[in-house]
């Protein structure tokens, strides 16, 4: 009866909608159940990436056919790590090099497009990438690679608004997909290779005036409306001296928002500079050398910008394992509300959904050298001989032992988003198998330099596949299913009531797999590698896939010998849009 009710009153909110083509806060809040539009990234605030319809389905998916592409256009390419929105007849989908287009999603002809005039000098560390726009009242929200938040008119293209995040000098730049609560447009940073200090920042949807930032790193102080507000954790508990001014934990990937307990999760990346013996002595275990809230998932109060919980993955991180990867709402099989997070570090945990409280971590890739496992309070249970040496001691003076560690620093799961099935009660979970030879060098902080004290060279551990999309039970921890690709995965993942889980790879294929088998069940080569995040809605009564293609990222850059491995892909930069003809929606 509820759930009449509920569709019901969604089916207004959508007419409603429709008829004033104001995207509200009910459009952001039931985007996970209206299946007529796309309007957050993630499919819904808690990043489930499901969707409810089954017009396309495991019967009849081989009649999947490409209704249109569009070309990003001019030389611009480079990796393509967007999820298209889709709302009101539009499709508004982000490009590399900080560029938003708007497309007639029945025809695929553009509307209006938007170039951010970029200056000389941004310091993207990992490609210049974007991954999606946000979309409220009359507005489209993205950030630009030199930092900073633009708002524009969905229907023109003009700039409403245009805010300074941060100073890209220093090494700051943002590639997120911002998330809009409440009339807040909240975002992150990047540059945690700068020694930048990792904030998540909210900002009035209408005008633009910041209302509140909360650092990650303790001892920076969290500012409300134009004020101080609180100072995030306690000076100099776990970070020495002043390093905890220049200490990283950047929010590079966004967040998530848990409306059952009004929370919104962000992660915080590595601690700077990444060589862990200049963060501090003492015993690896006794908290003092942990450098709080780095390698973090924070809960935080989004009316102020106040923390409500914090959950370490990796304290004294020493290897590159950012904490950013995106945090999960969803209810588990005996009905207990969790979140699930698939860390840089090789684990996948399960967190309760009231105090981010620890439940449960498992490896999800093979290898993993630096833990031996997690305790029962989520805390590590480290490999120290195989954490990279200390500089310091070193017989040359200036470079400490090398160790092969495993996952490497691009983690057994990096940003590409994995996808919880509410049909199946699985995650699955794109990530890689391989690993790398790190060492530790001294470095001093300087503005807009890296700042790493670390060389490092990443391997595969596997001859035939680095990639594996892995169907993992959250009760347990169990791979029901894994799928192996020879390239690193580096593209999101989408699942469907339909019995179908669509990814993309490198070498260009868009694969929709069966949810219980992981079998190939339909296949589509784009033309460039896919990096991108698939999106599905329904429209006259059909079912329509769309994912963005174009081949970069991280890999190409910081791969190492995987990067040579793939170095024969080719770059593009086009929208793919597929339909299942409604004569064909049959077995
Ligand atoms: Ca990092």
């Amino acid at each position: 009866m509820n759930r009449c009710i509920a569709a019901v009153t969604a089916a207004l909110v959508a007419s409603a909608g429709m008829a004033q083509a104001q995207v509200t806060e009910q459009d952001l809040a039931n985007d996970q159940t209206m299946t007529t539009q796309v309007v957050t990234n993630g499919m819904g605030r808690h990043l489930q990436r499901y969707s409810p319809l089954d017009i396309l389905n495991r019967d009849n998916v081989q009649n999947l056919f490409p209704a249109w592409a569009f070309s990003l256009g001019g030389e611009k390419q480079r990796g393509q790590e967007t999820q298209p929105l889709v709302y009101d007849g539009v499709m508004y989908v982000t490009g590399s090099y900080s560029r938003l287009y708007a497309i007639d999603v029945k025809t695929g002809d553009e509307l209006w497009q938007y170039d951010a005039r970029l200056p000389e000098g941004i310091l993207p560390c990992c490609d210049v990438i974007n991954r999606g726009a946000a979309i409220y009242g009359d507005n489209v929200y993205f950030g630009t690679l030199d930092a900073r938040l633009v708002a524009l008119d969905r229907k023109t293209g003009d700039v409403v608004w245009n805010k300074k995040i941060a100073d890209y000098k220093a090494g700051y730049s943002y590639t997120a997909a911002p998330l809009v609560v409440d009339g807040k447009v909240i975002v992150g940073n990047s540059g945690g290779e700068f020694g930048i200090v990792g904030t998540v920042y909210a900002y009035d949807a209408e005008n633009g005036d910041l209302v509140w930032t909360r650092p990650t790193i303790e001892g920076n102080m969290g500012t409300l409306n134009g004020e101080e507000s609180t100072m995030t954790g306690t000076l100099n508990a776990t970070w020495p001296g002043d390093m905890w001014k220049t200490g990283g934990g950047a929010t590079w990937l966004g967040g998530s928002y848990d409306a059952d307990t009004d929370t919104l999760v962000f992660g915080a990346g590595n601690p700077a500079p990444w060589n862990s013996w200049l963060r501090g002595a003492g015993d690896v275990n006794d908290g003092t050398r942990d450098n709080l809230y780095a390698a973090s998932r924070i809960g935080i109060d989004p009316s102020n910008g106040e923390i409500k919980w914090h959950f370490q993955t990796t304290p004294r991180e020493g290897w590159d394992y950012d904490g950013v990867n995106e945090v999960v709402a969803f209810t588990d099989a005996d009905g207990n509300r969790k979140f699930a997070t698939a860390d840089r570090n090789g684990f996948f945990y399960v967190l309760n959904r009231e105090d981010g409280g620890f439940v449960g971590a498992w490896p999800f890739v093979k290898d993993i050298s630096w833990a031996s496992g997690i305790d029962e309070n989520g805390r590590p249970i480290f490999v120290e001989e195989n954490r990279p040496g200390n500089p310091a001691g070193a017989a040359d003076g200036d470079k400490g032992d090398t160790v092969f560690a495993s996952p490497s620093f691009l983690g057994g799961k990096n940003w590409m988003p994995m996808a919880y099935s509410q049909k199946t009660g699985l995650f699955y979970v794109p990530s890689n198998e391989w690993g790398m030879d790190i060492w530790n060098e001294p470095v001093t902080y300087k503005k807009g330099a890296a700042y790493l004290g670390s060389g490092f060279t990443i391997k595969p551990n596997y001859e035939d596949h680095i990639g594996s999309l892995k169907a993992i039970d959250p009760m347990t921890g169990e791979w029901k299913w894994e799928y192996r690709n020879e390239a690193p995965l580096w593209g999101g993942v989408m699942t469907t009531a339909g019995g179908l889980v669509f990814f993309g790879t490198p070498e260009g294929e868009l694969l929709a797999l069966d949810d219980e088998t992981g079998e190939v069940l339909w296949k589509f080569q784009t033309g460039s590698g896919i990096v991108g995040q698939p999106i599905t809605w329904e429209m006259d009564g059909e079912q329509y896939v769309s994912v963005v293609s174009g081949w970069g990222g991280a890999v190409p850059l910081w791969g190492g010998e995987v990067a040579k491995k793939v170095n024969y892909l080719n770059q593009g930069g086009s929208v793919w849009v597929f339909k299942l003809p409604r004569q064909l929606a049959r077995n």
